[in-house]
């Protein structure tokens, strides 16, 4: 059976590279009509970040990835918030201690940044405690069973190291990268239990993937340095590791390095799917959901970024990404976040979706402005307007003229269009308008046209006027189209009311 997990740490708020590991775990369990489990790794007490935990289950709800098991969900499992399962740990750890596979060791602070520098002295460049500094460190390989002992009763804080054996090939089959082979002396004897009682990330990680039955461990590429060690940990602690595939990273839209999470405000758009206010700093960051992306446009991009269905195709509903998802196909080399594409895809997903929606959308954005107007006056103006829109405040932005009158004109068309003789040709609009019986947008074409033509006046003139008047500026759809659905009334109102 296919279970996986999405196992964030909350530590702050998820970025899209985390986004894109709970879509391809769910899309995988959903494939194979396995289970998705939601896991908070919540072990390293120093980084705990209030809100986090509430910012990612809201994440993946707008995002549509629902999960099957998990904190909020009940399951066989539970509780999946690992400092609930504390005490869970510390029989493992015991255990690779009484079995030879780990160590107590009592180096305080000080006594590791020295044998960092004392290393760094000797010219290594990443000091590690190994088969070589454990000996010169104090721990229970360098002390002795009776005074190891002995400290502890003492209260001596301590923490417990896996013992990385010497000279050793130790292999990760990943489904992405196939086979990766790592020597143990590049590896260092990992804390796995810490002075404060809690495990590290590694213990729990593996205790919590064997207990809660997980088939695939699907992750960020940049937990594959830790994978050879996770690997020996199952195999010290006598089980079966789950299958292995590590994401390719996202990069920065220019290739140059890893997207991280400071880039998005910094080069113009979202990194985070929804807006988080960090509770320390009270700096703001923007999300997709509040910057007006609909969740079908980012997930589609987001499926991209990293898997390839293969064919031309680029357009999918989460069902089809569900059917056509392979880890096959997820590629080995980062992928470029396209901020474009992004905007690209909710153009497409909004011009997609039927009218009626579209003008609920609408309706919210008019609400929050105060301002308001029947459901059939907003479809209609949706139906006009709604193409030009790329996210969701843009429908506003592009129809606001249909819902109050100009505020302000345009001073560049003022200039070039507003004339002495202008109050005059409006007024006998005005009462052009007024005999008008058909106010169809067809026929107000032609009335005005041949009005125009009649009167020998400038096609650019008369028409570049009248927007100005109804919309102040020299933007929206055609202008019989804004006088039809503005009705008579409206536009005479406008029409009077000349540019100061
Ligand atoms: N807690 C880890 C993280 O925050 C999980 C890594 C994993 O999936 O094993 O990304």
């Amino acid at each position: 059976e296919v279970r996986v997990r999405f196992a964030p740490s909350p530590t702050g708020p998820l970025h899209i590279g985390g986004v894109r590991t709970a879509l391809y775990n769910y899309l995988f369990a959903r494939k194979y009509n396995g289970k998705f489990l939601l896991r908070i790794e919540d072990t390293d007490q120093t980084r705990y970040v209030p809100g986090a935990e509430d910012y990612i289950i809201e994440s993946l709800k707008w995002c549509g990835i629902t999960y099957d098991e998990g904190v909020g969900i009940d399951g066989p499992h539970a509780p999946y918030r690992q400092s609930e399962r504390k005490e869970l740990y510390r029989q493992y750890a015991d255990q690779l201690v009484k079995e030879g596979h780990a160590y107590y060791a009592f180096d305080t602070p000080e006594a590791l940044e020295e044998m960092r520098e004392r290393l760094k002295a000797r010219g290594v460049a990443t000091p590690q405690y190994d088969a070589f500094t454990r000996l010169e460190m104090t721990n229970s390989l360098t002390l002795g069973e009776a005074e190891c002992t002995s400290r502890i009763v003492s209260g001596e804080p301590y923490v417990i190291r896996i013992l990385i054996p010497e000279n050793e090939e130790i292999l990760v089959n990943d489904l992405i990268r196939g086979e990766v082979s790592v020597h143990s002396s590049r590896l260092d004897d990992k804390v796995l239990f810490k002075s404060d009682g809690m495990p590290t990330y590694h213990l729990a990680n593996i205790v919590d993937d064997h207990l809660m039955e997980i088939s695939h461990v699907i992750r960020g590429e940049e937990w594959l340095p830790s994978a050879p060690l996770h690997v020996l940990l199952y195999k010290y602690l006598g089980w079966e590791p789950p299958q292995f595939a590590h994401l390719p990273l996202l990069l920065k839209p220019d290739g140059n390095g890893k997207l991280s999470k400071r880039d998005g405000d910094r080069l113009g758009f979202p990194v985070f799917p929804l807006r988080w206010t960090d509770p320390v700093s009270g700096e703001v960051s923007s999300g997709y959901r509040e910057s007006g992306y609909l969740p079908q446009a980012f997930i589609n991009m987001l499926a991209l970024l990293g898997w390839n269905p293969g064919t031309e195709q680029e357009v999918f509903s989460m069902d089809e990404l569900v059917e056509l998802f392979s880890i096959e196909r997820v590629g080995k080399s980062g992928s470029k976040f396209d901020p474009e594409k992004a905007k690209w895809f909710n153009h497409h997903y909004l011009s997609m979706l039927d009218i009626a929606s579209v003008a609920v959308l609408l309706g919210d954005l008019l609400k929050e402005k105060g301002l308001s107007a029947t459901e059939e006056y907003i479809q209609q103006v949706v139906a006009l307007t709604k193409e030009r829109a790329v996210l969701i405040p843009d429908l506003y932005e592009q129809s606001w003229f249909f819902f109050k009158e100009p505020d302000s004109y345009d001073d560049k068309v003022v200039q070039k269009f507003w004339k002495p003789e202008t109050p005059a040709l409006l007024g006998k609009i005005a009462d052009l308008l007024k005999q008008t019986v058909d106010f169809s947008a067809e026929s107000l074409e032609t009335t005005i046209k041949s009005f125009i033509h009649d009167n020998g006046l400038g096609m650019g003139q008369v028409m570049n006027t009248l927007r100005l008047v109804l919309v102040g500026g020299s933007f929206g759809p055609g202008v019989a189209a804004i006088i039809a659905l503005l009705g008579r009334e409206e536009t005479l109102k406008r029409i009077s009311r000349a540019p100061e």
